[in-house]
């Protein structure tokens, strides 16, 4: 590793402009230094599934031994994140001025350039890489969404650098996602000359949400109403009422579960005030779960142990793009890269785990050269 240009590409990326949709800039710098390396390069055509300015990146570096993996990062920021100037103080990254660092992904796609540039200046054996750097990551990840779906052919490893969590720990599970909407139709009339004529949307919804189960339902499964509208006067009935939220859980069977007990509770609001009610549930992405006892994990932990990295697991709450990822093909697995307070203006850092996240994935190709 060099590690004086590991840091180099760290700050060129961050002082690029990515937020969500606006990725052009940072893919046509990633594209420049993957093909530099040797790897044939090329963008996807997704911009009209996306509303991208580009595509997802897809480049591929030929192997010279068996085998196959994939390193994955996203190429668009939060916002605000136009203008960011990195500052270094006690071996932390940060913003200086009122934008979020971008670490979040940068730090993922800094390290795998440098791991790659590494590997190759040497020779080391290695297994053929795949190297996929999304768009609108954060946007629901509607660029790992519009990927090809048969982008990899069933069994290839594909490491994501995307979450919180020192170098080393290995995100297991992530949540199916399903997002509601739905839209209780009463009937307006004056509220105070003839009430009796009306039927209130505002009060089905209501009755609805009090009797769903929210929240925190077990270890692994979370439910929630998220939004409210409706009603236009004090003084009239509301005939309309739109709401929207989501359940979650690592488990396929718990989530529809609930799922069709929040749909239970809006269709028998609506029966009993004798209104009705629209519903839409979208899935967002389907879960990953992966086996602690996987052979994927147990190769990770001795990579982790090479790169001198404590090896941890752990399941997260939220979608990334490899619960994406899993549906085109590949084994994808996320994997922390030390980002801190990501998503807020006070994002950072450490250089040190820039540098162990670079370290690992070195580790990774070389336990996965066979
Ligand atoms: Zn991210």
């Amino acid at each position: 590793m060099d590690t004086a240009r590991l840091l180099d590409t760290f700050f060129d990326l961050v002082r690029i402009d990515s937020p969500s949709r606006h990725e052009a800039q940072v893919a046509a710098y990633c594209a420049d230094r993957l093909k530099a390396l040797g790897c044939t390069v090329r963008i996807d055509a997704t911009e009209e599934a996306t509303g991208s300015d580009t595509g997802n990146i897809i480049a591929h570096l030929p192997g010279t031994v068996s085998g196959h993996i994939a390193l994955s990062a996203h190429m668009d920021c939060v916002s605000p994140c136009c203008g960011v100037e990195p500052v270094v103080d006690s071996g932390v990254v940060r913003s200086a001025g009122d934008t979020v660092l971008g670490a979040d992904d940068k730090a993922g796609i800094s390290a795998i350039l440098e791991a790659l540039e590494a590997v190759v200046a040497d020779g080391r054996p290695r297994p053929a890489i795949t190297v996929v750097f999304t768009v609108c990551e954060e946007l629901s990840l509607l660029g790992s969404g519009a990927l090809e779906a048969d982008l990899f052919d069933g069994t290839v490893p594909c490491f994501v650098f995307d979450a919180d969590g020192a170098p080393g720990s290995i995100v297991l599970g992530a949540p199916f996602h399903y997002t509601l909407r739905a839209t209780f139709l009463g009937c307006a009339a004056h509220a105070g000359v003839e009430p009796e004529n009306g039927v209130s949307a505002i009060q089905m919804a209501a009755e609805a949400i009090a009797s769903m189960h929210l929240g925190r339902l077990d270890e692994c499964t979370t439910a929630n109403i998220g939004m409210v509208e409706g009603g236009r006067e004090v003084n009239i009935v509301p005939d309309s009422c739109s709401l929207a939220g989501e359940c979650r859980s690592l488990y396929e069977d718990r989530v529809n579960a609930v799922r069709d007990r929040m749909t239970e509770a809006l269709t028998k609001a609506a029966e009993k005030f004798e209104g009705s009610v629209d519903i839409d549930w979208r899935l967002d992405y389907p879960g990953v779960l992966i086996d602690k006892a996987d052979e994927i994990v147990e190769k990770l932990f001795s990579a982790a142990r090479a790169a001198g990295l404590e090896p941890q697991t752990t399941v997260s709450g939220g979608g990334a793009d490899a619960n994406l990822l899993s549906t085109k093909g590949a084994k994808a697995v996320t994997l922390g890269i030390g980002m801190t307070a990501f998503h807020s203006l006070d994002e950072h850092i450490a250089i040190a785990d820039i540098e162990g996240t670079e370290r690992f994935i070195e580790a990774i190709i070389a336990e996965f050269a066979d």
